[in-house]
């Protein structure tokens, strides 16, 4: 079940076969990297695609580059990329320290914010 707080270590444990790496991002977007997690498992059970050592899914690098998730897998299937390449872009509309609907912020730093958490030097 999700829970309301999504917590690091909730996500670590929901999908251990898919995380095998830290989550160099801010809390703001856990929700979204959960989501994206449980989408990939739907989508694999859909296409009848079990992951296994033929198909792996796992994740070995998700940070934040430029503003936007960067999430690095090792998959075989083009399913599994076309959702995470939608996440990607989903993530430059979502503030990462809260989640809120936000956008990309900044000069020479580049971020994604909601209004609240921009700083005052971007607004
Ligand atoms: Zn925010």
């Amino acid at each position: 079940m999700k829970p309301e707080k999504i917590r690091y270590q909730n996500i670590e444990e929901q999908f251990p076969q898919l995380l095998q790496c830290g989550l160099e991002v801010n809390e703001g977007w856990l929700p979204l990297i959960w989501d994206m997690c449980e989408q990939l498992l739907a989508s694999r059970e859909a296409i009848n695609i079990p992951i296994s050592k033929e198909n792996p899914l796992h994740f070995v690098q998700i940070k934040e580059k430029f503003g936007t998730l960067r999430a690095y897998a090792v998959t075989s299937t083009e399913e599994d990329e076309k959702i995470i390449s939608m996440f990607e872009d989903m993530s430059q509309f979502i503030c990462d320290v809260c989640g809120d609907p936000g956008k990309i912020r900044g000069k020479h730093w580049v971020y994604t914010a909601c209004d609240a958490h921009t700083k005052p030097s971007d607004k």
